[in-house]
C-alpha cells in the first residue's frame, strides 16, 4: 500500500515536471514565433512538408523565388501536427527561419500508434504502398495481405514488387509462382525485379514516376538496396548516414521525401517501412480483403464471424473457388491476431 502511494505521488511528480517542462518549451517556441511575426515576413507561398523536426519542419518551395529551395520553419501553434508530405502554405522570414500558416488538405494518411498506442499520423498524401517481398527471407503470405489490408484502409494503390528476381531458382520457383498466381487473379499489380541489376529496374521507376511512394516489406527483402538504386544521391544529398541505416547517435525516426530524377516522390524512415502493422479492427480486416467485399453483410447471421456459421457467405465463396485458400488463412490469422477487444 505505501508502496503503491509513493509511486502514485513519484508518477505525479514526474507528469508535474514533463508539464512544468513542456510549458516551458512552449513559450519559448512562442516567443521565437513572436519574434518572426513582428518582422518582415514574406508574401505567402505553397509549399511541401519533406522532413519534420517536432515545432519545426523543412519546407520545400513550390512556387515564387526559389522553387526547390528548403526552408526551415517554424509551426504556428494552433496548427495541426504536420507531417512528411504535408502541403503547406508558409511565408519566408527575415532572420532564415519561416512560419507555417496552413496546412492543405490531406488525400490520404499513413499512420502508426505512437508510444501511448494512439494512432498518429507519419506521412500525407502518399498514392503508392510499394509492398517489397523476395524469395529469400521466404515470402509469408500474410505479412502480404496485412500490409494490403492497411494499403486498402489507407485508401492507397498498392504495387506487388518481388525483389531479388535472380535467386529464382528451380527449388522456389513453384512456390513463388502460386502466391503470384492468387495477387494476379485479385488484379494487384505486380513487378518482378532485382536490385542488383536487369531491366526490372526500369519498369519499376516508371511505375512509380509521378507519385508519391513509400517502401514496405519484411527486414531483408531488399528496401535499402531497392531505394539506393533508384536514388543514388539521396545518402548524399540527405547528409545523415545514420537516418538510412538506423544506427548512430543521430538516429532519427522522421521520415523524408526525396525527389525521383523524373518526378515523383519517396517518402522514407525506418518507421514507415513496416508501417502495415499497425492496429486495424476486424472491420477493417475485412473490408481490406478485396475479394470479401461483394459479399460481406450477405452472411446468413449479422455478426457473422465466418468461422463456422450455416449460410456464410464467405465459407460458400471459398467452398466455390471464389475466395483462395490462402487468403481466408491470411484473413484468419490477421483476426487471431488483432487485440481482445476486436473481437
Ligand atoms: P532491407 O532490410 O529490406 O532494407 O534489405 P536490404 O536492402 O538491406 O537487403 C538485404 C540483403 O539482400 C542485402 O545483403 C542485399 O545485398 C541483398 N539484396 C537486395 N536486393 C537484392 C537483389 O535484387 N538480389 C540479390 N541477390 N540480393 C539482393
Ligand atoms: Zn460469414
Amino acid at each position: 500500500m505505501a508502496k503503491r502511494q509513493l509511486n502514485r505521488r513519484q508518477n505525479w511528480r514526474i507528469e508535474k515536471i514533463q508539464g512544468e517542462r513542456a510549458a516551458r518549451a512552449a513559450k519559448r517556441e512562442q516567443q521565437v514565433l513572436q519574434e518572426l511575426e513582428g518582422g518582415d515576413l514574406g508574401p505567402e507561398r505553397l509549399g511541401l512538408v519533406i522532413a519534420h523536426f517536432g515545432v519545426q519542419v523543412d519546407v520545400e518551395a513550390q512556387d515564387g523565388e526559389a522553387v526547390g529551395e528548403i526552408f526551415r520553419c517554424h509551426l504556428r501553434a494552433n496548427l495541426p501536427a504536420l507531417v512528411t508530405g504535408d502541403r503547406v502554405v508558409w511565408r519566408a522570414g527575415n532572420q532564415g527561419i519561416g512560419v507555417i500558416v496552413a496546412q492543405m488538405p490531406r488525400s490520404t494518411e499513413l499512420c502508426r500508434p505512437n508510444n501511448h498506442g494512439q494512432l498518429k499520423p507519419v506521412a500525407a498524401n502518399v498514392d503508392r504502398i510499394v509492398i517489397v517481398f523476395a524469395p529469400a527471407p521466404e515470402p509469408q503470405a500474410n505479412l502480404i495481405d496485412r500490409y494490403l489490408v492497411a494499403a486498402e484502409h489507407a485508401g492507397i494503390q498498392p504495387l506487388l514488387l518481388l525483389n531479388k528476381a535472380d535467386l529464382i531458382d528451380d527449388h522456389n520457383r513453384a512456390s513463388l509462382e502460386a502466391l503470384l498466381t492468387v495477387y494476379r487473379s485479385l488484379d494487384y499489380p505486380l513487378l518482378e525485379v532485382s536490385a542488383h541489376g536487369g531491366d526490372g529496374m526500369q519498369r519499376l521507376q516508371e511505375a512509380l514516376d509521378g507519385f508519391t511512394s513509400v517502401f514496405v516489406g519484411q527486414s531483408g527483402v531488399g528496401k535499402s538496396s531497392l531505394v539506393n538504386s533508384l536514388l543514388p544521391a539521396a545518402r548524399t544529398r540527405v547528409g545523415d548516414l545514420s537516418d538510412w541505416s538506423g544506427q548512430g547517435t543521430h538516429t532519427t525516426t522522421t521520415a523524408r521525401l526525396y525527389h525521383f530524377p523524373n518526378g515523383g516522390d519517396l517518402i522514407d524512415s525506418p518507421g514507415i517501412r513496416e508501417f502495415g502493422l499497425m492496429h486495424v479492427s476486424r472491420d477493417d480486416v475485412e473490408a481490406g480483403f478485396i475479394e470479401f467485399r461483394d459479399l460481406l453483410g450477405r452472411c446468413r447471421f449479422r455478426d457473422c464471424k465466418h468461422d463456422r456459421e450455416p449460410g456464410c457467405a464467405l465459407l460458400g465463396a471459398l467452398e466455390e473457388g471464389r475466395i483462395q485458400p490462402q487468403r481466408m488463412h491470411s484473413y484468419r490469422s490477421i483476426i487471431a491476431s488483432l487485440p481482445e477487444d476486436e473481437y
